[in-house]
């Protein structure tokens, strides 16, 4: 027998007054870079040899788009970028090596098994700088049991050909192509076969620098400024990265319960973000000031 469900009279705007007491606001800076690839490969997996994905089937999901007055659904995969935050401490370890200063190299090792050098020239294994004279690229990206001062994020792409998709997931529209490739073939059927993705269009990724120093700051704004590749070779993964801006913000984020019709509380999100256009040119200047000192007095 179905139970008779008490409705209770609790009203939305009865919790407002509660609410505006405890509401918490998560404040965070940001650093947004804008890219345009007109060819990314970036790493499948399926190389022999490899780990490695940057480019990963995440999930099929539905979408709404208009078809004349009326809505349509269909569906959709989506793709995370891998490999975002590794282009970007590439390049920061490019900029500072440039710049004369030694930096943290990604290896924690000085050779490999059959002798052959891993650490080039003007870098040190990975956080062996800790102990005496912690080094910029650490102080940001930390190592094992250093947790990093920033977290590099992008919402996943999809392939979407209706402009006037409608999804409630936040997800990033890109072309996306699938080129199938026969590896093996025996008696003419395939053995082994695999598809390699590209893509091409705009995407944003943003890099949370709440916690860098100016001079830091400066550093990842200059580095992410020069960003021109993702995947490690044409091999490994190619792209074709054109930076086309960068944007600082001041991102306060709160949320808060709405009641629904049963009674369920939805959660509401609520972004306001705030240009930090000063703070970005400070941060260069930080930098180029923390450039010169070290060159003076090298460590
Ligand atoms: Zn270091």
């Amino acid at each position: 027998m179905a139970k008779s469900v008490s409705r209770s009279s609790l009203k939305s705007e009865s919790l407002l007054g509660i609410l505006d007491d405890v509401q918490i606001a998560i404040d965070s800076k940001i650093l947004k870079v804008k890219v345009f690839t007109s060819i990314c490969k970036p790493l499948n997996g399926a190389i022999p040899g490899s780990n490695q994905a940057h480019f990963l089937k995440l999930w099929t999901f539905p979408y709404k788009y208009k078809y004349g007055k009326e809505y349509k659904e269909s569906s959709a995969t989506a793709y995370f970028i891998k490999g975002l935050r590794g282009a970007l401490r590439h390049q920061v370890m490019y900029h500072c090596k440039e710049r004369g200063l030694e930096v943290c190299h990604t290896s924690d090792k000085e050779t490999d098994r059959k002798g052959k050098s891993l650490l080039p020239n003007g870098f040190h294994l990975i956080g062996s700088c800790t102990e005496s004279n912690e080094c910029i690229v650490h102080a940001v990206f930390g190592s094992k049991r250093h947790t990093s001062k920033i977290r590099v994020s992008a919402n996943p792409i999809a392939n979407i050909s209706q402009k006037t998709f409608q999804s409630k997931y936040k997800l990033q529209n890109v072309h996306i192509a699938t080129e199938k490739r026969v590896a093996l073939s025996y008696d003419g059927g395939a053995i082994q076969d695999f598809g390699e993705r590209y893509f091409a269009g705009e995407f944003e990724f943003e890099i949370d620098v709440s916690k860098c120093s100016l001079a830091e700051l400066g550093l990842l704004i200059e580095s992410a400024m020069y960003m021109q590749k993702l995947g490690r070779g044409y091999n490994a993964g190619y792209a074709q990265l054109e930076v086309q801006s960068l944007t600082l913000v001041d991102r306060i984020m709160t949320r808060k319960p709405i009641l629904g019709d049963n009674q369920e509380f939805k959660i509401e999100e609520q972004i306001s973000e705030t240009p930090l256009s000063q703070e970005f040119l400070n941060s260069i200047a930080e930098w180029t000031k923390y450039v010169k000192k070290s060159q003076e007095s090298p460590k």
